[in-house]
C-alpha cells in the first residue's frame, strides 16, 4: 500500500524571485497562461518507490532526454482550477477535490499511477501559499492552476510506463473576457470527431486537444470561434467543443446538456451549473440533442439561449452556429437571462460573496 502521508515536502525557495514591482506591473495585464509564478510543484513516481521526492521548488526547464516515453506514446494527462481572492484578501481553490478524482480517473485510462487525492491536494496548496502574492486582485482575475503528470522513463518499448513526473505550475490570469463574455460562433465539424466509444474522450489528456487542433483551425479559417463536435457514430448528436460542455436552454425555462457516457469530457463548471440550476429550481435534462433538432428549435423559437462553460471562461453564451450547409443564430445572438444569472451565480460564490450551501470553497489562507 502506497504510503500518502508524504505531506512534510521539501521547500527551497527561488533565489531571484521576480521584483515586487516587476510582478505588478505583470499582474496588471496577466492575459491567460502566457506568465507563470516563480514555483512550482513536482512529486516522482517509480514503480519501485511509489509516489516519493515531493518538493515545491523553483520553477526551471525540465531536462528530457529524448527517448522520454511521453515524447513517443503521449502518456500524459493534465487538470485545470483556479484559486480566487477573497473580499478579506485570503484566497480559495474551487471544488480541488473534484479535480483531484477526474485527475486520478483520467490516469486510470491512460494506464498511468493515479495520484492520491491528498498528495493532489496539498501540492496545490503548497504552491499556491508559496506564490501568493501571484494571485491577481480585481473582477474575473484569478491564479490559474495547471496539474499535470506524464511518462518520464527513458524508454523507446511500447508499455504504461514505469516512471512519471507530477507538476503544479501556476499562471496569473485576468478575465477571460473583459467586460462580460462576447457571443461566440461554432463551426460544426461534419469531418473531424473528438472521441470515440471506448476511446479517451473522458479523460482530460493531451492527446484529445492535439486530435482537436486541425477542427479547432478549419473552424478559424470557416470564420468561427469555435469547434463543436458530433458524436463520432451517427454524426448527429452534439457532443461538446474542444474544451468545454454544452447547455440549451429553452422557452419554458428548462436546460439541457448533452449526457455524459465516456465521450464527454466530465466537466466540474458543467456539474456545478446544473447543481446551481436545480436548486434554483430549474428543470434540468441529461439528454442527447442533435444538431437538426438544435437548428430546428432555433428556428421555431423553442431555444431561446446556448451557452459553453469551463474553467477558463466560465460561461460563454453561443450566438451562432453554422456548418457545411447551415447558419443559424440564437435567440437575438446575444448573452441570454439565464446563461448571465448561472455566470453570475457561479462566479459570486467563486469569489466569496455569495453564500456556499455545497461546500465548493476550500479557503487556502
Ligand atoms: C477541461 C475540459 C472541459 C471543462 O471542464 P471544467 O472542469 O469545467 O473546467 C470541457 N471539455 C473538455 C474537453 C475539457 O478538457
Amino acid at each position: 500500500m502506497q504510503d500518502t502521508s508524504i505531506l512534510d515536502f521539501e521547500f527551497e525557495a527561488h533565489a531571484n524571485p521576480v521584483a515586487e514591482t516587476d510582478r505588478a506591473a505583470l499582474l496588471a495585464n496577466p492575459g491567460f497562461g502566457k506568465i507563470f509564478t516563480d514555483h512550482m510543484a513536482v512529486i516522482r513516481y517509480s514503480v519501485d518507490k511509489g509516489w516519493h521526492d515531493a518538493r515545491v521548488q523553483p520553477r526551471a526547464p525540465l531536462q528530457i532526454d529524448p527517448a522520454c516515453a511521453v515524447l513517443h506514446y503521449a502518456q500524459e494527462i493534465f487538470e485545470g482550477l483556479k484559486a480566487y481572492r477573497l473580499p478579506d484578501g485570503g484566497a480559495a481553490l474551487f471544488r480541488a477535490d473534484a479535480n483531484a478524482r477526474r485527475f486520478a480517473e483520467s490516469a486510470e485510462r491512460l494506464a498511468m499511477p493515479p495520484l492520491p487525492a491528498a498528495l493532489f491536494r496539498e501540492l496545490i496548496r503548497a504552491l499556491v501559499r508559496a506564490d501568493r502574492d501571484w494571485i491577481p486582485e480585481g473582477d474575473g482575475a484569478s491564479l490559474y492552476l495547471r496539474p499535470f503528470m506524464f511518462a518520464s522513463e527513458t524508454f523507446l518499448g511500447v508499455r504504461p510506463a514505469h516512471e512519471y513526473l507530477y507538476i503544479v505550475i501556476a499562471s496569473p490570469a485576468g478575465a477571460y473576457f473583459k467586460g462580460g463574455a462576447p457571443s461566440v460562433t461554432l463551426w460544426t465539424s461534419d469531418h473531424y470527431t473528438r472521441a470515440a466509444p471506448g476511446g479517451t474522450g473522458a479523460a482530460k489528456c493531451g492527446g484529445n486537444y492535439a486530435a482537436s487542433l486541425v477542427a479547432q483551425a478549419e473552424a478559424i479559417e470557416k470564420g468561427c470561434d469555435q469547434v463543436v463536435f458530433l458524436d463520432a457514430v451517427e454524426n448527429r448528436f452534439v457532443e461538446e467543443l474542444g474544451g468545454m460542455n454544452v447547455f440549451f436552454v429553452f422557452e419554458d425555462g428548462s436546460i439541457q446538456t448533452p449526457p455524459l457516457g465516456g465521450t464527454i469530457l466530465p466537466g466540474i463548471t458543467r456539474e456545478s451549473l446544473i447543481t446551481l440550476a436545480r436548486d434554483a429550481g430549474v428543470s434540468v435534462r441529461e439528454e442527447r440533442y442533435s444538431m437538426e433538432q438544435w437548428q430546428a428549435d432555433a428556428a421555431s423559437g423553442k431555444l431561446r439561449e446556448a451557452f459553453a462553460c469551463g474553467t477558463a471562461a466560465v460561461v460563454t453564451p453561443i450566438g451562432r452556429v453554422r456548418g457545411r450547409d447551415f447558419d443559424f443564430a440564437i435567440g437575438n445572438g446575444g448573452p441570454g437571462m439565464l446563461t448571465e444569472k448561472l455566470r453570475e451565480q457561479l462566479t459570486s460564490i467563486q469569489r466569496g460573496t455569495a453564500a456556499d450551501p455545497h461546500g465548493w470553497v476550500d479557503r487556502l489562507f
